[in-house]
């Protein structure tokens, strides 16, 4: 038997009588048309190995195992455990499941050894952002993601400077990773429908991030800057320095938040880093 002969998802679904949890944040991707098209889009290689957080009843899993990746899949919820094991055993050696909630496993030991190690998942929204945070300013890092989101959080991921959405998500993840949506996708598509519209985000980490004194200044510095949005930077930056470190970091002290983008933001951490203006 192999993943492509496996009766479809939603039967399965049905034999194993497994209703969706809201409180997992469970909403299903049951058309292989769709999943295949996400891996796709991942660029996902055969013999990759591929993290997939949140397999469910397997629908991407499907997917990363038809294109030949060796997936370790990481759920929560062990009520979806007989399927995804009838998908390893179809196609031995490409299915590993780990039972533990994503926020809490090292990554680094799940992966190591194996090589450049991707991310691909339909994430549960109310952890969604925490995980990439995790991912891109944690101690281990994937080649690259790909992630499901609600569209209103993939749009404050991927906003420019002057976007209504540009804020510290966008500074943070910015100064990180190159990040686009690469697929939007409807409430329709999924079982259940969320009540919102979803978006597909690839992002690349950067193979020189800041070190993780500077990632600590620049989310010190875009919450205080953002926490004050409408505050010119002088204002909204005081205890971190105010007009001192604009001038330092050769930002102008009357800007606003919003119009700085991620160097500037990059710069203004520097001077945070520095330690020089703090007043403690
Ligand atoms: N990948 C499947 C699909 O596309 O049909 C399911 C996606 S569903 C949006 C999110 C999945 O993440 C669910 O299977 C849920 O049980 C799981 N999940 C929720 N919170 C989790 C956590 N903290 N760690 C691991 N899995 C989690």
């Amino acid at each position: 038997m192999t993943v492509l002969s496996l009766p479809p998802i939603r039967d399965a679904l049905t034999e194993h009588g497994l209703l969706a949890k809201k409180s997992f944040g469970q909403h299903f991707l049951l058309d292989l048309n769709i999943t295949r098209k996400i891996v796709r889009l991942a660029g996902i290689s055969e013999g990759q190995t591929v993290i997939e957080v949140g397999p469910g009843p397997g629908g991407l899993t499907r997917a990363l195992m038809e294109a030949g990746a060796k997936v370790i899949a990481v759920e929560m919820d062990p009520r979806f455990v007989p399927l995804l094991e009838a998908l390893g055993t179809a196609a031995p050696g490409l299915l590993e499941i780990i039972r533990n909630d994503a926020l809490k496993v090292q990554e680094a030991d799940l992966a190591e050894g194996r090589g450049p190690t991707a991310i691909v998942a339909n994430l549960p929204y109310n952890v969604g952002t925490a995980l990439l945070l995790k991912w891109l300013t944690g101690p281990w890092q994937p080649v690259s993601m790909t992630l499901m989101f609600q569209k209103e959080v993939a749009e404050r991921i991927t906003a420019q400077v002057g976007d209504d959405a540009y804020g510290r998500l966008a500074v943070v993840v910015q100064a990180t990773a190159e990040a686009r949506i690469v697929m939007d996708l409807p409430a329709r598509a999924f079982t259940p429908p969320p009540k919102v519209t979803s978006a597909v985000v690839h992002l690349v980490p950067f193979s020189q991030r800041p070190d993780p004194g500077l990632l600590s200044a620049l989310e010190k510095t875009t919450q205080a800057a953002f926490g004050q949005r409408r505050k010119m930077l002088r204002s909204s930056l005081k205890t971190l320095g105010g007009t001192a470190l604009c001038e330092a970091a050769g930002i102008d002290p009357d800007a606003r938040a919003e119009t700085v983008d991620i160097k500037g933001f990059l710069a203004l951490a520097r001077q945070v880093q520095s330690g020089s203006f703090s007043k403690a």
